[in-house]
C-alpha cells in the first residue's frame, strides 16, 4: 500500500533521515516509535507530500508521490502534531471548509459530515466553536477533518499528545476501529500506545529506522533473557544481602532503600531463574521471605536498549 524507498532529508547540513525504508499493508495499523527529534514528523510529512526528501521514493497505491501528489493526498487523511483550527469557527464550518478543499459540496457534503461526526463522537458539537472545545473534542475534530473524503490512509502524528488519560483511551479505542478499514501510521513516543494499538512498529532513532516487527516480535528479538526479581526480606539488610550473594548465577544485588522497620528489599538481576535458590538460601540464613515479584519486560525496555 505504502513502500517508503532509502528517504534521505537533509535540513541544510543536518540529515534528519538516513536511507529509511518501509512498507505497509492494507489494513494494517503502524507505529512510528522514536524519542524526540527522531525524525518521525519529517517522515510523516514526506510521506503526505507536503516536503520533498532530498532523495529516495514514496510509491503509494502503485503512484510516486513526487509524480501524484495531488491523486495521492485524496487517499490520505492527514492529522498533523498541531491540528489547524481557529478557535471562532465552528465545528460544522471547519468539517465543511476541510469537504470543500477536498472538493465534496452539496448532499454529499452534509452526508460526508454526518458520517464523520458519527465516527468520531462530535455530532453533538458541531455548533460548539473551537474556543468551546476541550482539547480531545479539538482532536476529534482534527480526526474528523482528516477522515472527511473518507481516505483509505490515515497519517497521524502524535494524535494523543496532551490529552488526559480519559481521552488517550477513548482516542485509541477510535484509531483501532478506524484501523479495521483503513492503513494507519501513527507516530508516538509512547511505549503503551504502540502495545495498545499498532499490529506493527517501526523504530526510529536520529533519522534511523533501528527495529521492526510486530511489538511481540521485538520483545522476543530485544528483550534481554536476564531475570529481575524484587524481594522484600523480614531481617536486616546485611544479613539478607550477605544470603543472596551466595548464589552463583546472580550478576547483580541493589538494596532499595524504604522498606518498613525490621525489613529489607533486595533488586536481584540473574542469568537463570534463580527463585528456587533465592528461597532456599534466604531459609538457610533464618531470613523470612516476605514477598517476591518477577518484573516483567514491556515495550519500554526494548525501547530504551535501542534509542539510548
Ligand atoms: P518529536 O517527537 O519531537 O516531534 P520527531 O521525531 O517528529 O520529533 P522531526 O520533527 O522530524 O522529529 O525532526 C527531526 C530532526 O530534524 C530534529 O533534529 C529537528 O530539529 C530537525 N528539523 C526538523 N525540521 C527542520 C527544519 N525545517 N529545519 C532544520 N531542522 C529541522
Amino acid at each position: 500500500m505504502i513502500t517508503v524507498k532509502n528517504i534521505i532529508k537533509r535540513y541544510g547540513d543536518f540529515t534528519a533521515l538516513r536511507e529509511v525504508s518501509l512498507e505497509t499493508q492494507p489494513g494494517e495499523v503502524v507505529g512510528l516509535l522514536g524519542p524526540n527529534g527522531a525524525g518521525k514528523t519529517t517522515l510523516m510529512r514526506i510521506i503526505t507530500g507536503f516536503l520533498t526528501p532530498t532523495s529516495g521514493r514514496v510509491i503509494v497505491d502503485g503512484l510516486d508521490i513526487s509524480e501524484s501528489t495531488e491523486a495521492i493526498q485524496s487517499k490520505i487523511g492527514y492529522l498533523p502534531e498541531n491540528a489547524p483550527l481557529y478557535s471562532d469557527l465552528t465545528v460544522l464550518e471547519h468539517l465543511q471548509f476541510a469537504a470543500e478543499l477536498h472538493g465534496i459540496t452539496g448532499d454529499k457534503q452534509k452526508q460526508a459530515i454526518r458520517e464523520v461526526a458519527e465516527t468520531t463522537g462530535i455530532a453533538d458539537r458541531l455548533y460548539f466553536t473551537v474556543a468551546e472545545l476541550s482539547k480531545g473534542y479539538k482532536q476529534r475534530l482534527g480526526l474528523a477533518q482528516a477522515l472527511i473524503h473518507n481516505p483509505k490512509i490515515l497519517i497521524l502524528d502524535e494524535p494523543t499528545t496532551g490529552l488526559d488519560p480519559n481521552q488517550i483511551l477513548e482516542i485509541r479505542e477510535l484509531i483501532k476501529k478506524l484501523g479495521e478499514d483503513k492503513t494507519v501510521i501513527l507516530s508516538t513516543h509512547i511505549m503503551q500506545e504502540v502495545e495498545a494499538v499498532c499490529n506493527r512498529v517501526v523504530m526510529i532513532n536520529q533519522g534511523s529506522v533501528v527495529a521492526e516487527g510486530s511489538p511481540a516480535e521485538l520483545m522476543q528479538q530485544f528483550a534481554t533473557t536476564e531475570f529481575q526479581i524484587r524481594v522484600t526480606v523480614a531481617g536486616g539488610v546485611k544479613e539478607a544481602l550477605a544470603a543472596v550473594k551466595k548464589i552463583k548465577t546472580i550478576s547483580k544485588v541493589t538494596h532499595i532503600p524504604g522498606a518498613a522497620a525490621g525489613t529489607a528489599i533486595l533488586e536481584i538481576t540473574a542469568e537463570k531463574d534463580p527463585r528456587a535458590e533465592i528461597i532456599k538460601h534466604l531459609a538457610a540464613a533464618k531470613l523470612d521471605l516476605l514477598e517476591l515479584s518477577v518484573a516483567s519486560q514491556s515495550m519500554e525496555d526494548v525501547f530504551t536498549k535501542l534509542t539510548k
